[in-house]
């Protein structure tokens, strides 16, 4: 069966752009049209199916809510643009629609929104026979020239990426064993079941690397840092080699797998929704990182290198391949 992947390529072919004022088409995580400001304007969506991307028995519906907005302003953080405004589609069965969940899904909706000066300016609204469905669409803008792409990075430029890793899916495995999550009270919630629940999209980050130029290539993880840091380098035309040594793991994440006998990297590498922003950097714009935006750091983790290197990640002595073993919808 062909991946999501593949199809998207295909799509792409069939599609390839003849307009002036497309900076980047399908095969980013957004696209990017130069307007008549003299800025670029950057547009994602986001799909999000009720049993597929997430459960309504274990997502109170205002951390649903603001899910379905973060995961958008995500996307903008990782092309480096400033979010501006969104539309929201919503398809309802009839006991949502009777209930207060979807007052609920807004109440946090405009709380990330708010946070953010993000404007709703519309959307859709539709009935569906049982699952939900919310298309997300997130509108930004970035100064001409200055959004940043999946295909900048080069041999040498370091890889970096913000916050921790491996806490949302480590998360997503303690709702699936039934984690009581409460009447909401979120103070009371495990780290990581926030870390799922409600990922907070790097939008400071996402704006300093573009607007000061010192991203060269910049991916969110959504899927997971195998797959996407894959997607990056595909569309680079570049290796990667990755230290597992440097990889910021989250503490919550190394002590709960302990406790089980799990494996933390394998959470970190192909665990999903983490929400960092994994970005590449040239060795002489290194020193002009800064060290945290928002209160949250950022790691070095690995380096760009030659395309028939491969993707690698080394651990102690032993190199192997880094294959994507992301969240795949087929
Ligand atoms: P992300 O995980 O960052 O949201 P995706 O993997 O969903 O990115 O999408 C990668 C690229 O493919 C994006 O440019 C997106 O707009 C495009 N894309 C995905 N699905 C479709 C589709 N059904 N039709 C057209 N473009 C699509
Ligand atoms: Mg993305």
């Amino acid at each position: 069966m062909r991946s999501e992947f593949d199809f998207i390529n295909l799509l792409r072919q069939r599609v390839a752009s003849s307009s002036q004022s497309i900076v980047t088409g399908i095969g980013d995580d957004a696209a990017v049209f130069r307007n008549n400001s003299g800025k670029e304007t950057v547009i994602s969506t986001d799909l999000l199916v009720e049993d597929i991307d997430f459960r309504r028995t274990t997502t109170p519906p205002y951390l649903l809510g603001h899910k379905a907005l973060a995961v958008s302003l995500s996307d903008l953080a990782a092309m480096g643009s400033r979010p501006l405004w969104s539309l929201i589609s919503i398809g309802v069965p009839e006991d949502v629609w009777e209930s207060d969940f979807i007052d609920r899904f807004y109440d946090g909706w405009l709380e990330l929104a708010n946070r953010y000066a993000v404007q709703l300016i519309g959307g859709d609204t539709s009935r569906t026979n049982e699952r939900m469905v919310i298309d997300s669409i997130a509108i930004g803008e970035c100064s001409a020239g200055m959004a940043v792409k999946r295909t900048g990075a080069t041999p040498g430029d370091r890889i970096f990426v913000t916050g921790s890793l491996g806490a949302a899916a480590a998360g997503l495995r303690l709702i699936e064993r039934g984690a009581n999550l409460g009447d909401e009270d979120l103070q009371k919630l495990d780290h990581v079941l926030l870390r799922q629940l409600r990922p907070e999209p790097r939008v400071g980050w996402g704006i300093v690397l573009g607007e000061e130029r010192i991203a060269s290539a910049m991916i969110d993880l959504s899927d997971g840092l195998s797959s996407d840091l894959n997607h990056l380098c595909a569309a680079s035309n570049t290796g990667a080699l990755i230290d597992a040594s440097l990889l910021p793991i989250d503490e919550r994440v190394v002590e709960l797998c302990g406790r089980r006998a799990l494996d933390p990297l394998q959470l970190a590498l192909h665990g999903g929704e983490d929400f960092e922003l994994l970005f590449t950097v040239k060795p002489e714009n290194v020193a002009r990182l800064p060290r945290r935006v928002d209160g949250v750091e950022i790691k070095r983790i690995g380096e760009v290198t030659e395309a028939n290197a491969g993707v690698k990640i080394s651990e102690g002595t032993r190199i192997w391949d880094l294959k994507p073993g992301g969240w795949k919808h087929f």
